[in-house]
């Protein structure tokens, strides 16, 4: 049985007669091409978004921004290996007319327009607004952490810092004991000479390095700041995820209906406290709704910024996490106490009335303190309770706004595995398309740019599988 063979490459073939041929009538780079001749670059912030009257002509930023959208979308996105495909692959060749630009440029159109990829981010997501692909009723926030361009080895907190500047003190003083004794040393062989030098440029190599780390932790005291990164300064040691290590906060805010995403911004803050009322807010705006219920997992857990929710027409949907010194050694938590607003007191677990004992300001945040000590005295649960001579429940002043919250989430308990189900899908494919959640740009503002395209290619992959090409170049 032979094999399926191919041309002899020396026969003359009947090709089709233009690039237009190869690419057909649902090709994505038709969508590509209409989307971006509908924008208004200028106003996006794009540079260069009107010819040179003199000199040499540039690129025409809608020809860059067109290739990048591509690549991204098929997971290309090193300047370089979109220089390569303008040459050599034939959808590429269909959307630029055949323009090959070099590596150079390309690079540099993505780090110039760094601030014009979120306007581009959010046409699109009005188009997909227009094709109806929103639910605009619940919205689930999550981030996850993406590697930036930058070693854990060149970040410094001001903790390894200290023990970098302890551990080279000791070293020091262990090889000048060792150069003393090589000093004192009878033996005047050429070994001992050559050993003493050996140490010499071991404590010169040891002081230079400890002057450089104790710059680096005085010029981090007086900057207030707590780490720093020597590859991208603005990226941060992600503690709480090991296997990122140094990098940046992706923030999300996802629409329950075809999981698109609706609004997305990137920071260097390590956790995910206070971050929810302006994802949600901003994108309950795109949405153009009055209102909308927005659920997140509970390290958004924030008194204030649940409050901050309300404010911008978000109802949002957190569970309580479990904090706190009680729940560490595993004494009753908080929620075992039932807050009674008409009398203004709490119901502990043995069924005793805990009132207001103190009030206090600190750090602009006010909390009032419950307590019945005569209860605690002879209670047979105290074990369960306290170690103290009797348990106090702190409240926030702002608290009943949690109180609603925690009934909104009683009615709906469903809400916590939507909410799962809603942000894993983007979050899966992202950072199975960026290399396993990995930034090519350094610095904050070119990192958002660079997110802000792959947000793009998320959205832009799932629309095309919901209603095709056809259908969304009809609604450009
Ligand atoms: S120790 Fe005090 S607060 Fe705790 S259950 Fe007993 S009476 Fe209630």
């Amino acid at each position: 049985m032979a094999y399926i063979e191919g041309h002899t490459r020396d026969q003359m073939l009947l090709i089709p007669a233009s690039v237009e041929d190869y690419v057909a009538a649902d090709n994505p780079v038709r969508f590509i091409e209409a989307f971006v001749d509908g924008l208004d670059l200028a106003a996006a912030g794009f540079t260069r978004s009107r010819p040179k009257a003199t000199g040499r002509p540039g690129y025409a930023p809608g020809d860059l921004l067109k290739l990048y959208l591509y690549g991204y979308l098929n997971r290309i996105r090193s300047s370089r290996r979109l220089s390569t495909e303008a040459g050599r692959n034939l959808e590429v060749m269909w959307l630029l007319r055949g323009l090959q630009p070099n590596f150079r440029t390309i690079a540099d159109f993505r780090g110039d327009n760094k601030d014009a990829f979120k306007p581009v981010f959010r046409g699109f997501v009005k188009l997909c607004r227009r094709l109806d692909l929103f639910g605009r009723e619940l919205l689930a926030v999550d981030g996850t952490r993406l590697k930036a361009v930058n070693s854990r080895r060149r970040n410094f907190t001001r903790q390894k810092l200290a023990d970098w500047i302890k551990l080279a003190d000791e070293r020091i003083e262990e090889y000048l004991a060792h150069l003393d004794r090589a000093d004192q040393s009878e033996a005047q062989a050429d070994g001992a000479a050559t050993r003493a030098a050996t140490l010499k440029a071991k404590i010169a190599r040891t002081r230079k390095r400890r002057e450089t780390h104790a710059t680096m932790l005085a010029d981090l005291v007086a900057s207030g700041e707590s780490q720093v990164s020597l590859t991208d300064p603005d990226a941060r040691g992600m503690a709480t995820h090991p296997k990122v290590g140094v990098g940046y906060n992706a923030q999300v805010a996802v629409d329950a209906k075809h999981k698109l995403i609706v609004e997305q911004h990137v920071t260097n803050a390590g956790s995910d406290l206070g971050l929810l009322a302006q994802t949600a807010g901003a994108a309950r705006e795109l949405l153009g709704i009055e209102q909308i219920d927005a659920v997140a997992d509970k390290g958004y857990y924030k008194g204030e910024d649940i409050a901050a929710c309300e404010e911008v027409g978000v109802i949002p949907y957190v569970a309580r996490p479990q904090r706190g010194a009680a729940v560490a050694a595993g004494r009753f938590a908080k929620d075992e106490f039932a807050y009674e607003a008409a009398g203004d007191f709490y119901r502990c677990p043995a069924g005793h009335r805990l009132d207001p004992v103190q009030r206090l300001e600190k750090d602009g945040r006010g909390s009032i303190f419950y307590s019945n000590r005569p209860a605690c005295r002879g209670c047979p649960l105290k074990p369960q309770c306290t170690d103290g001579s009797a348990r106090r429940i702190e409240r926030w002043k702002g608290e009943a706004v949690l109180d609603r919250m925690a009934q909104r989430l009683a009615a709906r308990p469903d809400i916590l595995a939507t909410r799962r189900e809603t942000v894993e899908h983007p979050f899966g494919s992202i950072k199975q398309w960026m290399n396993q959640g990995a930034f090519l740009m350094k610095g904050l503002p070119k990192v958002r740019g660079e997110f802000s395209l792959t947000a793009f290619a998320y959205n832009l992959r799932r629309a095309i599988t919901i209603v095709g090409v056809p259908a969304m170049i009809k609604a450009v």
